[in-house]
């Protein structure tokens, strides 16, 4: 088991969270793909090893992950929230024909916020931006 993935159990079971072959099992996925899966990506992935679990079962563990600070929801217009375990500052390409999701960092832009700040007085707690476009896979297909 990673490191990652004891912290993260650590941090629930702190919270009362009991933890479930499920849960566990949900949470490695989570932490070992890069992929930002959707609940239903998740179901997919973890059916062969536990049949009895459902795709609800799955979507409100994953609620409860967000909740419990482990885990980021992203949500992009369509109505199936993608999953982040790296809760690190980072940004998000996403690729219009097959919806993949691919992080990149850059840091200069948290001068935006700053700059918000100052310009409206307001108390900035974050923000949000999205790149779209086609990724390489897709673009190679032609
Ligand atoms: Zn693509
Ligand atoms: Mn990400």
């Amino acid at each position: 088991m990673n490191t990652q993935v004891q912290e993260a159990l650590e941090q629930l079971k702190n919270t009362g969270v009991r933890i479930t072959p499920q849960r566990h099992a949900i949470l490695t996925f989570l932490l070992d793909s890069m992929t930002h899966p959707t609940a239903d990506d998740i179901y997919r992935a973890l059916a062969p090893q536990y049949p009895s679990m459902s795709v609800a079962t799955i979507y409100n563990n994953l609620k409860m992950f967000v909740e419990a600070g482990l885990v980021r929801e992203l949500t992009y217009g369509d109505n199936s929230s993608r999953f982040d375990a790296d809760l690190s500052s980072h940004y998000h390409a996403i690729c219009q024909k097959c919806g993949k999701i691919v992080d990149f960092n850059y840091p200069a832009l948290y001068e935006v916020e700053r700059a918000a700040a100052e310009q409206t007085g307001f108390a900035v707690s974050g923000h949000r931006m999205e790149i779209y476009g086609v990724c390489p896979t897709c673009a190679e297909k032609k």
